[in-house]
């Protein structure tokens, strides 16, 4: 991206689940960027608790199998990460919104951009193997996770959805957020 390290400098942590953390230490001493979370989730990415452990029983997609078995057997280590600032719904980092999108755990956190009319949903959704709202077998709780898509849907101005698994939605993102919102959980 032409940049340097020292360029970064706020670094938001979506949840705490070791897919988005796993680095996350290593990029702080780095970068000596500020980190930020949501408070239930300042226990976990600085060591002090394990993130909470989900069923060994197989959820589609299977694809996402290898991720769900680490979480449920406690496979999911990273290098504690200290935190400086928690974060709450309506917060502001630089040009982001801080939206709270409990569901997936429950210190999820979305980040809207206006201007650019972005929204960033962490694992809210993904569209990895396929569009849907969120991974049951990771999600602890799938019908507050589809009560968050419901919230992210009334943003209205949203064309780009950047998630966690898979492809960012370059284009359209509010129809698709008002299409998961109707998913069956
Ligand atoms: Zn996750
Ligand atoms: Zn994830």
């Amino acid at each position: 991206m032409g940049r340097q390290p020292s360029d970064l400098k706020n670094i938001i942590a979506a949840h705490a689940h070791r897919s988005h953390i796993g680095g996350m230490a290593e990029l702080k001493r780095q970068t000596n960027a500020k980190v930020y979370a949501h408070e239930w989730e300042i226990g976990i990415l600085e060591g002090q608790r394990k993130a909470t452990r989900v069923s060994l029983w197989p959820k589609a997609p299977l694809a996402a199998y290898k991720l769900q078995f680490g979480l449920a057997i406690g496979f999911d280590g990273h290098k504690p990460c200290p935190v400086d600032q928690s974060l709450k719904e309506a917060d502001h980092v630089g040009p982001l919104t801080i939206v709270s999108t409990p569901g997936h755990t429950p210190g999820c956190l979305s980040f809207y951009w206006p201007e650019k009319k972005a929204l960033f949903v962490g694992d809210v959704l993904v569209t990895w193997p396929r569009v849907e709202a969120g991974w049951a077998g990771l999600t602890l709780d799938m019908r507050q996770n589809v009560q968050s898509v419901g919230k992210l849907s009334d943003f209205g101005d949203v064309e780009i959805v950047g998630v966690g698994h898979g492809e960012p939605i370059p284009h359209g993102g509010i129809e698709v957020l008002k299409k998961l919102r109707e998913q069956k959980v």
